[in-house]
């Protein structure tokens, strides 16, 4: 009798093989053929972290002609085929261009007609087409592929129409069995447009334009709006964001729609990818370093940094980075009343970001009044990204809202403290500074205001200035923090798991 529990327990102590998932990711950019923000991060980042865990992934992207030239060389071509779209029944031209890297397979939908322009959005009304098309044909890919994946994961506005496309015009073909998730990466942005337009070039049936699915007023059709009505479960880049995008302040005229759909909405936040950023093997940076020796390092950065943007050169400094689109979410008019303020001597500013031309210009008028203490690099630069996180002492991030925010991870993860918002995935990731335990990773502010962030710059430099070894103590703690994707990655397999047990 006793053998037989020890047997028994034998066979109960070997793991069983978890069912391996396929998963096609369906999304409008990925590093490093095109970035605008931090979904081309996650779009590279997630399925590598994916296939570490036993997933086959596959990343369907359009062929933007922007592509650098290197990559679309060595591209291969799998197959064509030509497809209908709009209402009027004209066919289009949908080529296969296959790129494995890494062990994820990446298929570029090609289309001259649609992907020719420069920079993936235009934000006009061209986008509503071009992203009807790619989410269409991407469908028609796998099938023309017969790779039929449990799951198919999509992206945000540009890919919310799959959802619709799989269980209308898909229905009864091969790829039908397949269960759908949509990510929103930011609520912002959800692809409205007229609602005769959308119904034109869409040719969706006339059952999808109703005020529960993609009907969003009289006049418009709401893109995101109808993928989340049809995905069989919808996630989220935080937890505190699937919070905040149920109310109204932050659910941009889709909270009630959200509120309904509650329970298939889902927090999980990003990672970010740590070969990608390495501190101790980033050649981008003028000196590597490690949490064993990031302390001198780290000065070598700053100086080198310095030097390299015209700023007085000074390890004693206190650099604060700012790495950003400068768009009107990203807290920015808090920064330009305070940055006079801030600047006082013995603290320097650098900030990196394009967008908005006012925040443009307001950041040229600093770099100019206070020549030495402020530079404003308006350009998109990602060699000038490693460097001002290398260099830079403190991280801004003061965001009006935030999904997630990758800018402050990848600071934690180079030892530079952030200095942030307490909203969507930065009141998640950025534990606030605790004087009496001496615990915490950065410096936070709850409400919207000037003031607030000034007194949370404030405090970081007081610790900086006045208790140097409580200051490198969180710069250690930072690096030591996980922000890589094992975590979140495990999460979303137990959620495909979930849909296809
Ligand atoms: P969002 O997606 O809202 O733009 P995230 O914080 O999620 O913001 O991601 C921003 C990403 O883009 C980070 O990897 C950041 O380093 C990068 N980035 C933003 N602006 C620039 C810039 N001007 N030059 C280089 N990299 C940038």
């Amino acid at each position: 009798m006793a053998e037989k529990i020890v047997a028994e327990q034998k066979t109960q102590d070997i793991p069983m093989p978890e069912p391996r998932r396929s998963v096609a990711f369906i999304g409008s950019e990925c590093y490093p053929f095109v970035k605008t923000g931090g979904l081309g991060d996650v779009m590279y980042a997630l399925p590598k972290a994916l296939i570490a865990q036993n997933c086959d992934v596959k990343v369907i992207l359009p062929r933007y002609r922007c592509i650098p030239q290197k990559f679309q060389d060595k591209m291969i071509y799998r197959g064509e085929f030509w497809m209908d779209l709009f209402a009027d029944g004209r066919r289009f031209y949908v080529g296969i261009m296959e790129y494995v890297w890494d062990g994820v397979v990446y298929d570029f939908i090609d289309n001259e007609e649609f992907f020719s322009s420069g920079n993936p959005y235009t934000n006009l009304v061209d986008d509503m087409p071009k992203y009807s098309f790619f989410s269409k044909a991407a469908l028609a890919a796998l099938n023309y592929m017969n790779w039929i994946p449990d799951i198919i994961h999509c992206h945000d506005w540009q890919a919310a129409l799959v959802p619709i496309y799989l269980r209308t015009q898909f229905a009864g073909t091969p790829i039908a069995g397949a269960k759908t998730i949509l990510t929103i990466h930011n609520l912002r942005f959800q692809g409205i447009y007229w609602l005769p337009t959308v119904q034109y070039w869409t040719g969706l049936p006339g059952e999808v334009f109703t005020i529960d699915v993609m009907k969003q007023s009289y006049a418009d059709a709401n893109m995101l709006k109808g993928g989340l009505a049809y995905a069989d479960m919808i996630t989220t880049v935080s937890e505190t964001y699937a919070g905040e995008i149920q109310t109204p302040f932050y659910g941009d005229g889709l909270d009630s729609h959200l509120r309904h759909h509650a329970w298939k909405l889902r927090g999980i936040v990003n990672g970010i990818d740590c070969r990608q950023w390495d501190s101790s093997s980033d050649e981008k940076l003028p000196a590597v370093y490690d949490c064993s020796n990031v302390i001198e390092k780290k000065k070598e950065n700053k100086l080198a940094l310095q030097r390299a943007l015209g700023l007085r050169e000074d390890e004693n400094l206190f650099v604060i980075g700012l790495i950003s689109r400068l768009t009107d979410q990203k807290g920015l008019d808090l920064v330009n009343s305070i940055l006079p303020a801030v600047i006082d001597g013995n603290t320097q500013v650098v900030v990196l970001g394009t967008g908005d031309v006012q925040y443009e210009n307001a950041f040229r008028y600093y770099e100019d009044a206070y020549r030495g203490s402020v530079c404003s690099c308006i350009m998109y630069d990602e060699a000038r990204a490693h460097m001002i996180y290398g260099g830079s002492d403190a991280l801004l991030v003061p965001s009006l809202f935030e999904p997630c925010g990758l800018t402050q991870l990848i600071a934690m993860h180079y030892g530079t403290v952030p200095v942030v918002r307490e909203t969507g995935g930065l009141k998640d990731t950025v534990q606030p500074y605790n004087q009496f335990t001496n615990e915490g990773n950065g410096f936070t502010f709850d409400r919207y205001e000037a003031g607030l962030l000034l007194d949370a710059i404030n405090r970081a430099k007081t610790l900086y200035f006045t208790e140097r070894g409580r200051w490198d103590e969180m710069v250690r703690r930072d690096m030591e923090k996980d922000v890589s994707w094992d975590q979140s990655a495990e999460r979303y397999r137990q959620l495909y798991l979930e849909l296809k047990p």
